[in-house]
């Protein structure tokens, strides 16, 4: 191949990445890929400067806009770079000193780098006018970036007025990442597992889906949270250094990524990133490396910056957790929910300190994307704690005679007929065995009705030996006690313990009781706010789709499920007989004992002295309900800075309007 022939090559394989990346959420090449792609392009153009040209992806900051979306577009007021990616120790000691020789510093002078860690997530640029969060924008090009001010708002962590006295610079722009902290993520897996889109495949995936979504009021459920990293425009203050930055930030009132050091040299450097490398694990957000800052600012500003990336800046990433093996077998199993999905059986191999067997392909679209095969040799890569993914198939290594696997025609526990439904298959047979071990597991979890010991082997045994064939009849079990003994492994002891354990969870909360029976797109978040708004199942189940939207966070979709979810004469049957069999869920706390008690709010716009969360919390706490929505129920609408077409209909109704020192006077007068 000649070098134009390779640099064409490597220009199109970044650019088809890119455009998957930013247009479509998700990229086939792994990062770790993308990044090897880019520094051998790199490489390459430094050998040949002739051959570089202006399009290549060297020679632009960040990344296109994505296409077809409907958020408006809008400059940053200084550009928002990213910042050089290196693998090597060598690279990064290359980078040191052409720092080093371009500030024309002595050997023996000190220069200091500020070492963090570097998130993986969504970076963001928040506008502040006087201190207050005025737009928040994503990255974009690097020079544009896309309005996404109304869900960056829904961050609970991400200041909307700058904290301390003041005075703010007139406009200041914060750079930072935006992330879902490890926890956070496993949360959503486990609420959100029957949501339309899906199972969520990594929290860095889902957090760039969730920022470009529609719909704030989902944004504001999933958990994200907001880090700042730098500055950009900033009118009359000037930080000598980023740790003097840094505190200010934290001053302000955002978060900012730890651990923090701040280094004397190059060796300083290495050593923290290989620390935290270490750390990985125990760490509370997905890291993909360090970032290492020259700490003052003044030679910042003498390095500047290429074309494309500051002088003064650079990433040093982390080893990625690759380990390649075969594809033993691509099978298929069945969740609760009835949707099968594609999962590849491996030759056992060691994965950073983890013997994986299995690994996720999501569902049959990505497998076939992908094109995984049985007996293929494939790459597979841990991030977190999340199960392995499947990234790569070695192509050169397949056998001759390899087919595509055929997606399951039949459901392969039950031999139900399937249904698509999206990107995913769901086995439509409600006796299906599988399914009810899935839902007997999610019953019995812990954010449910809480039964210790029947975990999958022990719902298989129940199901298996027909002693239970329906959820129901869990709580029936005792009269088969004979018969349980029977099954293999289960004593008298654990039996009995069993047993008690099913009798205690008789009468959980209404909240787990909603999560337990496992209505659609109702996880433990939703079922909490149900459960807090209706107070009783049979508020919730006479409730018709226009009451359940004025839940919080309850849209069409989550009201048509639960609406279904009652109407089928099939899940009637269940909870009479959960009825029968002495199930009751507690009503919640009765609403309303409290001064505002009988009145209904409406939050609308942003609010300055608290967040919309806290302001909802004050009136709750105070007897008050709290809707989502404007309709003839409410009785209080408070209508912070930007208002939209929520107060205009209220304005409509003539509904009571407080603006915001209105409803402070109202709370200071309870
Ligand atoms: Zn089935």
């Amino acid at each position: 191949m000649t070098v134009e022939n390779e640099l064409q090559s490597l220009r199109a394989r970044i650019r088809a990445a890119d455009d998957q990346y930013y247009n479509r959420g998700h990229s086939d090449l792994t990062d770790a890929d993308y990044d090897v792609l880019f520094v051998q392009l790199r490489k390459l153009e430094q050998a040949h400067p002739d051959l570089v040209t202006q399009d290549s992806p060297t020679q632009r900051v960040g990344a296109p806009l994505p296409k077809g979306n409907s958020f408006p577009t809008v400059a940053h007021l200084e550009p928002m770079g990213s910042i050089e990616s290196l693998m090597a120790a060598d690279e990064v000691r290359e980078f040191a000193a052409r720092a080093r020789k371009l500030l024309a510093l002595p050997d023996d002078a000190v220069l200091q780098w500020a070492c963090e860690p570097k998130l993986d997530g969504a970076s963001a640029n928040l506008l502040y006018e006087h201190g207050v969060l005025v737009r928040g924008l994503s990255r974009g090009d690097g020079s544009q970036g896309e309005d996404l001010t109304q869900n960056l708002r829904t961050i609970r962590n991400l200041p909307m007025r700058l904290h301390g006295d003041g005075p703010f610079p007139a406009r200041i722009e914060i750079r930072g990442e935006v992330i879902m902290s490890k926890a956070g993520f496993a949360r959503l897996q486990e609420r959100e597992e029957t949501s339309s889109e899906g199972q969520f495949r990594n929290a860095r995936n889902t957090t760039a889906g969730t920022l470009k979504l529609q719909d704030p009021r989902v944004v504001k459920r999933r958990p994200l949270d907001f880090f700042a990293f730098a500055i950009g425009h900033c009118d009359g203050i000037t930080f000598a250094t980023h740790t003097a930055l840094r505190a200010q930030l934290q001053e302000w009132g955002f978060q900012i990524a730890t651990p923090f050091e701040l280094v004397n040299d190059l060796d300083g450097v290495l050593a923290y990133r290989d620390r935290l490398q270490q750390q990985r694990d125990g760490l509370d957000y997905e890291l993909d490396g360090t970032v290492a800052k020259v700490d003052r600012f003044d030679y910042q500003q003498q390095l500047g910056r290429t074309s494309r990336t500051p002088r003064w800046a650079l990433a040093y990433k982390f080893v990625p957790r690759l380990a390649q093996t075969r594809v033993l077998q691509i099978g298929a199993q069945v969740g609760r929910t009835g949707a099968v999905t594609p999962v590849a059986h491996l030759e056992p191999v060691d994965l950073a300190g983890v013997t994986v067997r299995n690994a996720s392909l999501h569902n049959w679209a990505l497998l076939q994307e992908r094109d995984v095969r049985q007996g293929d040799l494939v790459e597979i890569q841990r991030a977190g704690d999340v199960i392995p993914e499947v990234v790569r198939v070695l192509l050169d290594q397949r056998p001759a005679d390899s087919t595509p696997p055929a997606p399951p025609s039949q459901c392969p526990a039950c031999a139900g007929p399937l249904q698509q439904e999206g990107k995913f298959v769901y086995c439509s047979n409600l006796d299906c065995a599988a399914q009810l071990v899935g839902r007997l597991v999610h019953l019995a979890g812990r954010r449910a009705f809480d039964i210790e010991g029947l975990g999958p082997k022990q719902a298989e045994q129940l199901v298996q030996g027909k002693l239970v064939t329906s959820v129901e009849d869990l709580f029936t079990l005792a009269a088969k006690r004979p018969q349980l003994l029977e099954l293999e492994r289960w004593g008298e002891r654990s039996t009995q313990a069993l047993l008690d354990q099913i009798d205690r969870a008789r009468t959980p909360p209404l909240a787990r009781f909603l999560n337990g029976i496992g209505i659609r797109h109702v996880g433990e978040t939703t079922a909490k706010d149900l459960a807090s708004h209706f107070g009783s199942l049979e508020r919730l189940a006479g409730a018709n789709a226009e009451a359940l939207m004025a839940v919080d966070g309850v849209g069409e979709e989550v009201a048509t499920a639960i609406r279904e979810f009652f109407s089928s004469p099939k899940n009637t049957a269940t909870l009479q007989a959960l009825t029968a069999a002495g199930v009751v869920p507690q009503t919640a706390e009765p609403q309303g004992a409290g001064p505002l008690s009988g009145r209904v709010f409406v939050f609308t716009g942003g609010l300055t002295t608290m967040s919309r969360d806290d302001a909802k919390a004050k009136v709750e706490a105070l007897g008050a309900r709290t809707a989502g929505s404007i309709s003839k129920k409410i009785t209080d609408v408070v209508a912070g800075a930007d208002a939209g077409s929520k107060l205009e209909k209220a304005q409509s109704l003539g509904l009571t309007i407080h603006d915001e020192a209105a409803f402070q006077a109202l709370l200071d007068s309870l």
